[in-house]
């Protein structure tokens, strides 16, 4: 297959950036014109900084240590481990939170968002199931993998801790999730933890992905929101680089 070129001339895109096409691609489309202006989405900013934070010593499997891994037929448990993958020629990395992997199964992948939001945002469900995605890529077998989303409140964030007990919980609901055969389930209400699971499908992935890397191989244009209070808070709308903004830029 000839290497689409990708927009920008960027080499792979991170996962995180794919997500966020689905909180306005317009904004994703001038982040990278204007890279000195932030790009800020509140779904996002947060979770991407503690990525940053905590998989900076992570190490890339490589393509025989995953197969070692696979051929061992142990039950693994990853965390912040990086995954590549191709879609359409074009390459894709992210840093799954948790993945459990046994026998050559993905069982689960577990993405922690901190968000004071009490809701699951599309952006948030997609980056999860880019992440079931590259797993599949990276030959493994997706067909009994949950997905789930832990949001944590933001006062939390610093207490990694927290982050095994939220394994607990999240084994208690995949747990129910199989035996019942439920298609999603939620974490039971907390002010603490927000957020559930549901079943990966690689065609409802393949879908979204079709539909993002036509924007990054110039296929169309970019989306802008239809959001207005997102268009309020936005940095390129207050610099005036915006004009599908919805509503004008708030001052503070
Ligand atoms: S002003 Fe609105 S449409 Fe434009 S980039 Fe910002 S959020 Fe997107």
């Amino acid at each position: 297959m000839v290497k689409p070129r990708i927009r920008f001339d960027l080499d792979l895109l991170p996962v995180s950036v794919i997500a966020n096409q689905w909180y306005c691609e317009k904004a994703i489309d001038l982040h990278y014109r204007h890279p000195k202006i932030d790009f800020f989405s509140p779904e996002l900013a947060l979770g991407t900084a503690e990525h940053e934070l905590l998989s900076s010593e992570a190490k890339l499997l490589t393509e025989p240590e995953m197969k070692k891994l696979i051929k061992s037929g142990k039950a693994i448990s990853l965390r912040e481990v990086p995954f590549e993958g191709t879609f359409r020629g074009v390459k894709i990395k992210g840093y799954p939170d948790y993945v459990e992997i046994e026998g050559g199964n993905v069982l689960l992948v577990l993405d922690y968002k901190f968000s004071k939001h009490r809701r699951v945002f599309p952006s948030q469900r997609i980056q999860v199931d880019t992440y079931g995605y590259l797993l599949h890529r990276n030959k493994l077998n997706t067909k009994n993998l949950i997905c789930g989303i832990a949001i944590i409140s933001p006062e939390l964030s610093s207490q990694f801790d927290i982050r095994e007990d939220i394994t607990v919980q999240t084994y208690a609901l995949v747990s129910e999730m199989r035996r019942k055969k439920l298609d999603k389930v939620n974490y039971p209400k907390s002010p603490e933890l927000f957020g559930g699971l549901m079943w990966f499908s690689l065609s409802r992935a393949e879908r979204n992905l079709n539909w993002a890397i036509d924007y990054w191989t110039s296929k169309r244009r970019p989306v802008p929101t239809t959001k207005a209070q997102k268009c309020g808070g936005c940095s390129f709308n207050s610099a005036g680089l915006c004009r599908f903004a919805l509503v004008a830029a708030e001052t503070y």
